[in-house]
């Protein structure tokens, strides 16, 4: 269906804002995105990148605007994880079938080639522009130096907030009536630390895996990066005893590295340097609706939906934000108001089911991971798929690898909670649940 142009204004040139300008470029609209940073591409990422995983959703999103090759170029497959237990040999798991990965990718060479693709075809990128204010009914966007100074004032005739977890857009909206929002920080904080390539640039560990090293309460992963070096995120609570807090000297930073991750001692030098110069950040589940502002102004990505980094799937949540977007524009051609309230419609409960499996699978790794029968459930589960893979296909492959709805993945999760539940009543079910008497159970019980 051909839209009638528009005159677009997009607050925020991240991944999504950077996305949706090339969605929306196609279909002829004059689009201007404002940041208030410094344009990307401009900038020095001194060699550390930090980089997240991209799955199905975000490469759907790609594909359908023919970008997915280009960007899978500059990207690495992992397709399994690597997991470093103490007192164990490092063992692989497999992610799903054969073929099936998730995708390591830095954030920063990722949104610098999405902006130079955006203003090859004509997008207006407008950086180191703060939006302070928008007038919603008018789709008007005032941006100046400061809160308090002069500003100047853009007219627009659709407005979009792709401006994150504290967008200023959503900030606005809060202040109508029957407006719903919620924010709840958890009590772990993360930092970013790296392990360098080798002298002759290759990996030092395995670089098609996801390396993690669980520590009940607290968690290290390391992500690849082309430059062979690895991104690497220390999860832990802020307060407590071994907590971000409790680590104040290099001395007590060194000793928790040795004590807890002896297999990459030959690194701590670098970790100990990184963990005093990086900042610790905090993370946030935000939840707001509505999404839209009459047929003016929309929430797209974190600015709507942000959750809790555990699934890696915040940026593939937002590009799927665009994908179903898109569809409906395709489909209701220039009744803005209806698009924009279908939108809202299709994504909240999937934006929702997100944040709900996000929230849990932090419960899960901080908390579940010395519960033996959760660990006995699982040991289950995972056998009984690997024998009837039609029959259960584990929650981390629905949310990854699937184009179902983030909805029905927490729903066919619910569901094979209540048959475990069921399952765990087997008496001895320590000593059977390998055995033809569980597989019996499960399969009647799935019906
Ligand atoms: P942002 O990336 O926050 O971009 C917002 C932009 O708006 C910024 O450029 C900002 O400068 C600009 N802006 C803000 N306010 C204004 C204003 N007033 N005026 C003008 N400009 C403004 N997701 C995954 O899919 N996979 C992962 O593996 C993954 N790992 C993660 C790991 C961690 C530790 C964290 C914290 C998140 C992770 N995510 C991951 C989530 C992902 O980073 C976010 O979902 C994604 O970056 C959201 O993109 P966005 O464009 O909506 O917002």
């Amino acid at each position: 269906m051909t839209q009638e142009k528009k005159n677009i204004a997009i607050i925020g040139s991240g991944l999504v804002g950077s996305l949706l300008a090339i969605y929306l470029k196609r279909y002829g609209h004059q689009i201007t995105v404002f940041d208030r940073r410094p344009d990307i591409r401009n900038i020095e990422f001194s060699g550390r990148s930090i980089n997240l995983a991209m799955s199905n959703r975000g490469w759907n999103a790609l594909k359908a605007v023919g970008i997915e090759e280009e960007i899978k170029e500059i990207a690495i497959p992992l397709d399994k994880r690597a997991m470093h237990v103490i007192g164990k040999e490092q063992y692989f798991q497999k992610y799903g079938k054969d073929g099936e990965a998730i995708w390591s990718i830095s954030r920063g060479v990722l949104n610098r080639r999405m902006i130079d693709l955006a203003e090859k075809n004509g997008v207006d990128f407008r950086f180191e522009e703060k939006v302070w204010d928008i007038d919603l009914p008018e789709a008007k966007v005032y941006t100046g130096e400061s809160e308090k100074g002069e500003w100047i004032e853009y007219p627009f005739d659709l407005v979009f907030g792709c401006d994150g977890a504290f967008s200023r857009v959503r900030h606005k909206m809060q202040r109508r009536s029957r407006f719903d929002y919620s924010q709840n920080f958890i009590d772990v904080g993360y930092k970013e630390l790296t392990i360098p390539a080798n002298a002759d640039g290759s990996h030092k560990l395995d670089k098609n895996s996801f390396h993690i090293w669980p520590r009940g309460k607290f968690m290290f992963i390391a992500m690849p990066n082309l430059d062979g070096s690895f991104t690497c995120t220390l999860f832990m609570p802020f307060e407590g005893e071994v907590s971000f807090d409790s680590l104040k000297t290099k001395k007590e930073a060194v000793q928790f590295f040795n004590t807890y991750f002896p297999n990459v001692k030959d690194e701590i030098e670098n970790l100990t340097e990184d963990f005093f110069k990086n900042p610790t950040s905090a993370m946030v589940t935000m939840k707001c609706y509505p999404w839209t502002y009459w047929d003016k102004v929309a929430l797209v990505g974190d600015s709507a939906h942000a959750v809790v980094p555990f699934y890696g799937q915040g940026m593939n949540a937002g590009f799927e934000d665009i994908f179903v977007l898109d569809q409906i524009i395709q489909e209701l051609g220039n009744d803005w108001q209806r698009i924009f309230e279908t939108y809202q419609e299709k994504r909240k409960p999937n934006a929702d089911a997100i944040a709900e499996l996000s929230y849990r699978n932090f419960v899960e790794m901080s908390s579940k991971t010395a519960d033996t029968n959760f660990l006995l459930q699982k040991k289950i589960e995972k056998h009984f798929a690997a024998k009837h893979p039609e029959k259960w296909v584990p929650a981390y492959s629905r949310v990854t690898f699937s184009d179902r709805s983030y909805a029905e993945a927490l729903a066919e999760g619910d569901a094979q909670e209540e048959i475990m539940k069921e399952v765990m009543k087997t008496s001895n079910i320590s000593e059977k649940w390998d055995s033809e008497e569980i597989e019996k159970l499960m399969l009647q019980l799935i019906g």
